[in-house]
């Protein structure tokens, strides 16, 4: 089975009760590109890429979309196998992995349609039917987002992610502790999260004056090097997510023992190939990680599901997914949902959702 085409489509996503803020981002609505491989033997499969704005990452929607105009005609007439398309690819462009991603996710989608089996199934096999998710607040006053901590905890969701930074650190602080009093001996674990917006200066501040609140500190500021001062310093757990770009950083980070765990995106590593050997590394040394995206609908959050349902459980720290923040589903069917916190892997063969291709238009290109 062979690539007969390829169709590159864009489509807008907006923000439920938008903006979405982080420490330096506020989002309304997000345009996700999608990529729509055609078999040679009739089927096809469906690959998604979502930078969360353009300041997030060294990723924007315009930027996959000329990206993936570059790769596309060198896939025309080769195999359905995922390793063989990723090497293509290296050889078409050099870096771009969140573009690339989305044309792994649809080998993927494609091959195992063709196989008739689910996509966990060709990433190494499912440990579970069902995957927990966890909620991230973004950057809000400190009882707005205690508050929802609260209804979050109630609702199901096994760990929060408190979204902070870019505003005095006072806030910061006063927030996680206000959302400690209400998690605290409920079980929910938490992450905080700077999204590279912190000083050392403030980062450091942040764990010395909450030393008996057990969180996770996320990438708290914005350089390798700033983790590395950070790290002796403090006293909490570190992980490390947009520092993460590929899987020579992961190896350096493991290696030093930089890191605690990740915050992983399916995208920015690169695809569906690039993260089994990301949950590989991280079993071998028993490092916890999540496996989300940056944003996107229900192609990219069936990525995620299904990769997350390969992982070891005792190593899952969550799937996020921005379904909750989005406003309608380009799905035909249910698409992908949390429920109590949870997300059920996805039936079928490939990724199990199929998009309502009329809402997408015009594709932006084909070959
Ligand atoms: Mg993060």
């Amino acid at each position: 089975m062979n690539i007969a085409s390829v169709e590159i489509f864009r489509h807008d996503l907006p923000v439920k009760n938008g903006p979405y803020k982080m420490a330096n981002a506020e989002v309304w609505s997000l345009q996700t590109t999608l990529v729509k491989l055609a078999s040679d033997t009739g089927l096809t499969g469906w690959g998604e890429t979502c930078p969360v704005g353009p300041t997030y990452a060294e990723a924007h929607a315009a930027g996959a979309q000329a990206a993936l105009q570059q790769i596309a005609p060198a896939l025309i007439g080769k195999p359905v196998q995922p390793l063989k398309i990723n090497r293509l690819m290296q050889g078409q462009l050099n870096g771009h992995n969140y573009a690339k991603a989305a044309v792994d996710i649809a080998v993927h989608d494609l091959l195992g349609k063709h196989l008739g089996l689910g996509v966990a199934v060709l990433l190494g096999g499912a440990a579970t039917d069902s995957v927990p998710s966890y909620f991230a607040t973004g950057v809000g006053a400190p009882d707005e987002i205690a508050r929802i901590a609260a209804e979050k905890q109630q609702e199901g969701y096994p760990r929060l992610q408190v979204k902070l930074g870019g505003r005095p650190v006072e806030l910061d602080i006063e927030t996680i502790r206000k959302v400690w009093e209400k998690i605290r001996g409920s079980g929910m674990r938490l992450a905080v999260d700077g999204n590279r917006g912190w000083t050392t200066r403030d980062a450091l501040r942040i764990c010395r004056e909450c030393p008996d609140v057990p969180f996770v500190l996320e990438q708290p500021c914005n350089r390798i090097e700033d983790l590395e001062k950070v790290r002796p310093q403090i006293q909490h757990a570190l992980y490390m997510d947009e520092n993460g770009t590929d899987l020579a950083t992961i190896i350096r980070a493991v290696g030093t023992g930089l890191v605690d765990g990740f915050g992983m995106k399916v995208t920015r590593i690169g695809g569906l190939q690039q993260m089994a050997a990301f949950r590989d590394i991280c079993e071998a040394v028993n490092l916890p990680h999540t496996c989300d995206d940056a944003w996107g609908g229900d192609v990219i959050a069936a990525a995620c599901t299904h990769i997350a349902a390969t992982v070891k459980p005792s190593l899952l720290e969550g799937v996020w997914l921005a379904e909750p923040m989005i406003e309608g589903s380009y799905s035909l069917g249910e698409g992908v949902r949390i429920r109590n916190g949870h997300i059920r892997l996805p039936q079928g063969p490939g990724l199990g959702v199929e998009p309502d291709e009329s809402l997408f238009g015009s594709p932006v290109a084909a070959f």
